[in-house]
């Protein structure tokens, strides 16, 4: 069985954090127990990130990846203002795949699935692909 979906993520800021833990398990198929499942966020300057929800942690993200990558001088600011997105989204990476077992997402304990914004506040589209049996 395999199954794709989509569903939208709206930010409220520059660089922000969305868990999207539970609309990701909404997702999952009903009677597939077992497989691998997919998210990937359909954009150039926004990640998708498996780490602990936790408030003074995404504060330190955040930071963490602002100070990481200047916010000027790079030559697609010419283009469009925006290269210290697009870095900061490629270190994070557009998608993570989670296992499913007995049809449930087989997270850890302190992970959840985070959207990582890095040119917001914006509406971001994150495709679910579900793929077991
Ligand atoms: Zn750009």
């Amino acid at each position: 069985m395999a199954t794709t979906s989509s569903f939208e993520v709206a930010t409220d800021r520059r660089t922000d954090t969305v868990d999207v833990t539970d609309r990701v398990a909404g997702a999952i198929p009903d009677g597939l127990e077992t497989g691998v499942c997919s998210v990937f966020v359909r954009h150039t300057t926004a990640g998708i990130s498996v780490n602990e929800n936790e408030s003074r942690l995404r504060d330190d993200t955040e930071d963490f990846f602002e100070e990481l990558v200047p916010d000027e001088g790079h030559r697609h600011d010419q283009l469009d203002g925006n290269a210290d997105s697009h870095l900061r989204a490629t270190l994070v990476g557009a998608s993570e795949s989670i296992p499913v077992e007995d049809g449930d997402l087989s997270l850890g304990r302190w992970q959840s699935i985070l959207l990582l914004e890095f040119d917001g506040p914006r509406t971001r589209e994150v495709t679910v692909t579900v793929v077991g049996e």
